[in-house]
């Protein structure tokens, strides 16, 4: 007997009818003896349609009352598949994200979980009950409801895994498995068996949406095995480890890839004077991501600095750099918007030079331009126009033959 976390994403319960199906996979887990905690994010588009809603008041909802509307969307859920459950003779209870003990910290909108005590999942376990929570949400200590960042369910589900000691956490979505690269849009991606939690790790912080990052980082503090399964069949699914055997020596093992990239570039007005520091401290007390950074410093030219964020954090990046640019001494140089960034992630890259320059290569003979680079010991990234994206995670997906077997 196990303990299994299984986790549904919302295009998996988009439907009565869906929600019908994961009940009844549910129950076939119970009936094999397992304790089970279910996960579950918002019906099909919910999350969206509830935002889509607020932006026809504002552009501009205070983020706390985006909390507040967005934390219904997994509600909803929790209780109609806990209603099926009972339904089917399968004992079960909901609970939202703080009736589960998940406290965050107060960054509304995309707060991190600080505490989760498994002991009350744990008593109804113990007591027999499938127990269902809603993923997504949490409460902060003051009291105030949080959410943690779109896609955030899947950190729901790996933290309670490793809050309540589970076996395994099961990862059901509308693939059957982490590919190659997104199947949706490279054709010729390929499933793969088992994958490193750093590879994972990079590939979800570089745009492979089928994890939320924090939920692998998780599931590599507290070990917890992780496999992401197809909803609709049975199938193996990919399985997280720490170490895998390396498949045909291949070095590079996936390729991601992002939309709505913006590079500001700032110019420096006063000769430098440590206020790099201050530019990018004012970026994160305002929460404010900041990706790729390039410095460059010429003799007989004044210094700039270009760095790349999030399209959607851009009008507010403007806005607390304003506030603060006379003192700093800097003026915006430029700014370019409808960027994105590809990415190739191998752990194998270590010991492999040359990588980078067969990216650069492979790009040059596609023509496509590169705005911005960043390297790590595990992957290389380019930004490039976005009208390139996806040729670009194509060419390079063929590039570095990953889709051979
Ligand atoms: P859920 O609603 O179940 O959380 P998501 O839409 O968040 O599902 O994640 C699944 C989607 O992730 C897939 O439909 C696929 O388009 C996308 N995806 C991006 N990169 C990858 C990848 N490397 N492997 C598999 N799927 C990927
Ligand atoms: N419902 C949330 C979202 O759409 C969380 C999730 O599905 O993981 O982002
Ligand atoms: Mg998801």
């Amino acid at each position: 007997m196990s303990k299994i976390v299984m986790k549904f994403g919302g295009t998996s319960v988009g439907s009565m009818e869906l929600i019908g199906n994961v009940a009844k996979r549910v129950q076939l887990e119970k009936e094999k003896g397992h304790d089970i905690v279910v996960v579950v994010s918002a019906m099909g588009k919910t999350t969206d349609d509830l935002a889509e809603m607020a932006s026809k008041i504002t552009n501009n909802p205070t983020k706390r009352e985006m909390d507040m509307l967005l934390a219904t969307g997994e509600q909803v859920t929790m209780s109609l598949l806990a209603i099926q459950l009972n339904s089917l003779g399968v004992e079960t209870l909901s609970l939202t994200g703080w009736q589960a003990g998940i406290v965050t910290d107060e960054v509304h909108r995309n707060s991190k979980i600080k505490q989760l005590d498994g002991q009350k999942i744990n008593e109804h376990l113990m007591a027999n009950r499938v127990v269902i929570v809603a993923g997504f949400q949490g409460m902060s200590e003051l009291g105030e409801i949080t959410t943690l960042g779109r896609g955030g369910s899947d950190t729901t589900a790996v933290a309670i895994a490793a809050a309540i000691g589970a076996d395994i956490c099961d990862i059901y979505t509308d693939v059957d498995g982490v590919y190659t690269s997104d199947p949706r849009y490279v054709s010729h991606a390929r499933k793969l068996e088992q994958l490193e939690y750093d590879e994972m790790l990079e590939l979800a912080h570089l745009g492979a949406g089928v994890l939320h990052p924090r939920a692998v980082e998780f599931a590599k503090n507290y070990k917890i095995p992780l496999r992401v399964r197809s909803s609709y069949e049975e199938t193996e699914g990919t399985i997280l480890k720490e170490e895998v055997d390396v498949e045909n020596n291949l070095v590079v093992r996936g390729v991601a890839f992002e939309s709505d990239i913006v590079r500001l570039t700032i110019e420096y007005t006063v000769p430098f004077n440590g206020s790099l520091a201050s530019i990018f401290t004012t970026l994160a007390n305002n929460h404010i991501d900041v990706d790729i950074i390039v410095q460059s410093i010429v003799e007989g030219m004044k210094p700039t600095v270009s760095f790349s964020i999030k399209k959607e954090s851009l009008s507010e990046a403007i806005h607390v750099l304003e506030k603060k640019k006379q003192n700093l001494g800097f003026t915006f140089a430029d700014f370019e918007v409808g960027l994105a960034k590809v990415s190739i992630v191998g752990s194998g890259m270590v010991s492999n030079p040359g990588v980078a320059a067969q990216m650069f290569d492979r790009l040059s003979k596609e023509n496509i331009p590169v705005k911005m680079v960043s390297t790590s010991e595990i992957k290389v990234s380019v930004v490039v126009p976005q009208g390139n994206m996806i040729q670009a995670a194509n060419a390079l997906h063929d590039e570095f033959d990953l889709a051979i077997n």
